[in-house]
C-alpha cells in the first residue's frame, strides 16, 4: 500500500500500464547498474525478481567511459533512449564528481528523459526497531530545476553565482502530482515545505502554485511549513507528516533526513516520473565508495524501488511477495546486513530474501 501506483496526472503512465498488463509476453525494463554498490544491489534485485518469478527482460545500459557529445555525459544516447522506449527501468546509483568535472549523470537522465517528480516513500520497517515506529510519509521532490538547473559561473575572481530557477509550470506540475498522489493513495494531508520568507520569489512562486493546486484538493488538508522548522518537526515527531511536497535541493536533503528516521539509506527506495509515462525507479541513496565491492551493501532500497517499479506496472502481487519477503526477512533478524547491526554479506542476504519467497 505505502509503495502504491504511481500515477500520472497526464494518465499516460496509467495506459502504459494498461498496455504492459495485457501483454503475454515479458516486459522489457531498462537496468543501470551504476558506479559503486551498484552492481553489487543490481544483481540482488535480478535474482530475486528470477526467484519470484517476475516477468521481466532486462535491458542493461553501463555508464560509457567517454563523454557522449549527444548527452554531454557519459551517459550514452542509446542508454537514454533504451528508456524512452520502454518506459520503466530501475536504476542503480551514478557518481558525480564533487565540485568539478563532467554534467552529473542523474541531472542528465533526470533533463533529457523530463523526470519531473521524485516519490520518496518513508516508512518504519515492522520487526526493525529505531526511535519511532509510526514513520509513513512521501517526500516529492521537485526533480527539474531549483538549484539543480547547472547554471553556475564565476563573476569575478573569488566570487562565484549559483541560479535557482523556479517556473510555474514545474511548480504547479509537481503540486498536481503531489496532490493526485495524495487523493488516490488515501493520504489526507499534503504539506508544502519552502523557505518563502527568504527566497520570497523562487519559494513564493512554489507555494503560489501549491496553493492554486490545494484549491482544487478540498478533501485534502494543506499546510505550508518552513523547511527549518519541518526538520524539527520531523525529528521530534514524524507522525505529523503524510505527504510532503517541495523543490528540488530541500527534498535531496529532507529525504536523507527522513531516511535517518527508520534505519539509514539501506532502506529507502524512490521512483521518477516523466510526464509521457516514464517511471524510472532508484534508491535514494549513492554509490557508497566507501563500502562498494565489499559485498557489504544493503539491496533493501534498490529492491524496494523494485518493488515501485512492479507496481507502476500493475504487477501487483509479485510486488506483493517481493515487498513481504523483504520485511520478513529483516523482521526474522537472523540475516542482516552491517548498516541494520547485521554481520551478512550483500549475497547471504540476497539468498535468505530468496528463500522468504
Ligand atoms: P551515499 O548515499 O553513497 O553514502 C552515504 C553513506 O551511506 C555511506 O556511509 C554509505 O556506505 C552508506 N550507504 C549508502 N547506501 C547504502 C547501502 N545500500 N547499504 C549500506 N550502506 C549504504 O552518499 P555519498 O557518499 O555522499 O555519495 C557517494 C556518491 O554517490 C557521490 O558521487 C554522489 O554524487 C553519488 N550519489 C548518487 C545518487 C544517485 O545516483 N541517485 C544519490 C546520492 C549520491
Amino acid at each position: 500500500q505505502i509503495l502504491g501506483t504511481l500515477n500520472s496526472s497526464s494518465g499516460a503512465a496509467t495506459s502504459v500500464a494498461r498496455a504492459f498488463c495485457s501483454s503475454t509476453t515479458p516486459i522489457t525494463a531498462t537496468l543501470f547498474p551504476g558506479d559503486g554498490i551498484g552492481p553489487e544491489i543490481a544483481e540482488s534485485v535480478k535474482q530475486v525478481f528470477t526467484t519470484a518469478g517476475v516477468p521481466i527482460d532486462w535491458e542493461e545500459h553501463y555508464v560509457g567511459t567517454e563523454i557522449d557529445p549527444r548527452t554531454q555525459s557519459f551517459l550514452t544516447w542509446e542508454s537514454l533512449e533504451s528508456v524512452r522506449r520502454n518506459k520503466v527501468g530501475l536504476k542503480g546509483p551514478m557518481a558525480t564528481p564533487i565540485g568539478k568535472g563532467h554534467r552529473s549523470l542523474n541531472l542528465t537522465l533526470r533533463k533529457e528523459l523530463n523526470l519531473y517528480a521524485n516519490v520518496r516513500p518513508c516508512y518504519s520497517l515492522p520487526g526493525y526497531k529505531t526511535r519511532y515506529d509510526d514513520v509513513n510519509l512521501i517526500t516529492i521532490r521537485e526533480n527539474t530545476e531549483g538549484e539543480y538547473s547547472g547554471l553556475e559561473h564565476q563573476v569575478v575572481r573569488g566570487v562565484v553565482e549559483s541560479l535557482k530557477i523556479i517556473t510555474r509550470q514545474a511548480s504547479l506540475r509537481v503540486a498536481e502530482y503531489a496532490f493526485h498522489y495524495a487523493k488516490t493513495h488515501g493520504r489526507e494531508r499534503v504539506s508544502a515545505i519552502h523557505k518563502a520568507n527568504i527566497m520570497q520569489k523562487t519559494d513564493g512562486l512554489f507555494l503560489k502554485c501549491c496553493r492554486e493546486v490545494a484549491e482544487k484538493y478540498p478533501e485534502i488538508t494543506y499546510e505550508e511549513v518552513v523547511i527549518d522548522n519541518c526538520c524539527m518537526m520531523l525529528v521530534k515527531n514524524p507522525a505529523l507528516f503524510d505527504v510532503l511536497v517541495m523543490p528540488n535541493l530541500y527534498g535531496d536533503i529532507i529525504s536523507d533526513l527522513c531516511a535517518g528516521l527508520v534505519g539509514g539509506l539501506g532502506l529507502t527506495p524512490s521512483c521518477n516520473i516523466g510526464e509521457d509515462g516514464v517511471a524510472l525507479a532508484e534508491a535514494v541513496h549513492g554509490s557508497a565508495p566507501d563500502i562498494a565491492g565489499k559485498n557489504l551493501a544493503n539491496p533493501t532500497a534498490l529492491l524496494l524501488s523494485g518493488v515501485m517499479m512492479l507496481r507502476h506496472l500493475k504487477l501487483n502481487e509479485q510486488a506483493e511477495q517481493i515487498h513481504s519477503a523483504i520485511i520478513n526477512t529483516i523482521a526474522e533478524g537472523k540475516y542482516r546486513t552491517a548498516d541494520l547491526g547485521g554481520s551478512s554479506t550483500t549475497t547471504e542476504f540476497t539468498k535468505a530474501i530468496c528463500d522468504h519467497l
